[in-house]
């Protein structure tokens, strides 16, 4: 596959500045221009988010900082670099481009093969960021959320719906004899099966706040922020027909001929005193219940 070509966001009020940049970067990158702070914000806000932006100072209206300070504060835009590139040529020009965010800061006239080299080498940068990232988050089996990144993603949303005295849902789901099914199958059916079913569970449309990771091992979890009781319960029953559709086979099950699981679901409306620990232990006792009252089916703590 052809390597996706980087997107340059060039920002500044005079046209004849945004061709000039066009032409100096449009063979190697996909360039997209804005002639003002709002079309630049509005641009910058919708996905594909640019990877890189090139920022004019003096624009009227809302000027270079003030679009630099509101992509920092935004967490769709604030790991996009952005390089100030402008007349104001003075020391403190340059500390207070710095200051809000910028990665680098040029002042013109500029150099072509400097402003070339400059983006390049940010852009390696941004990429190598953004592979961290996305390594940091993901369980390499299944290219799902991995615990680490269910662990932050659930202290970040719980203390929202703390403050919002709102509610939470979790679902802790394990897959039912998935030791007998190593031991029949071996480890790498175990695998793929693991991958299965995790591609599963994320295929099923789920509103784009919630989470699916994989928890360990065998288990996965889907986090629900503003979840009710009724919600979390419609997505249980979605993931077991779900996997009851995929027919996956497991003869050494003991409640079925093919692979089921069991869910444990907990809902709260945390006040300050509850702890995450507390949402877990709740859906970990669901489901061991789940599991006691003869697996494949879920169960809602009470
Ligand atoms: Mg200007």
């Amino acid at each position: 596959m052809e390597e996706q070509k980087s997107r340059i966001l060039i920002v500044d009020d005079e046209k004849v500045n945004l061709a000039i940049l066009v032409e100096l970067l449009k063979d190697k990158y996909h360039t997209l221009v804005a002639k003002s702070g709002q079309q630049a914000l509005k641009r910058a806000f919708t996905a594909p988010h640019p990877d890189l932006i090139l920022l004019d100072v003096m624009m009227p209206e809302m000027d270079g900082y003030q679009v630099c300070r509101e992509l920092k504060n935004n967490p769709a835009t604030q790991d996009i670099p952005v390089v100030f590139i402008t007349a104001k040529d003075t020391e403190t020009d340059e500390e207070q481009g710095l200051k809000v965010g910028a990665i680098d800061y040029i002042t013109k006239p500029f150099s072509c093969p400097i402003i070339r080299a400059r983006v390049h080498n940010h852009l390696e940068l941004k990429r190598r960021g953004d592979l961290l990232k996305m390594l940091s988050d993901k369980d390499p089996l299944t290219n799902i959320a991995n615990r680490r990144c269910f662990d932050n993603f659930l202290r970040k949303k719980w203390s929202i719906v703390q403050r919002a005295e709102q509610s939470l849902a979790l679902l802790m789901i394990d897959i039912d004899y998935f030791k007998d099914f190593n031991d029949f199958y071996g480890h790498l059916e175990g695998d793929q099966c693991l991958k299965q079913v995790a591609q599963l569970m994320v295929n099923i449309p789920i509103r784009d706040t919630d989470l699916v990771a994989r928890f360990g091992g065998e288990e996965f979890a889907v986090v629900m922020p503003l979840s009710d009781e009724a919600g979390a319960e419609q997505l249980a029953q979605k993931l077991m027909t779900a996997l009851q559709q995929a027919n996956i086979a497991h003869r050494h099950s003991q409640v079925s001929e093919q692979l089921t699981f069991s869910i444990g679901l907990a809902v709260m409306r945390p006040t300050l005193d509850d702890t995450i620990e507390c949402l877990i232990e709740r859906a970990d006792k669901a489901l061991y219940q789940a599991k006691h009252q003869g697996r494949n089916q879920y169960v809602i703590s009470s």
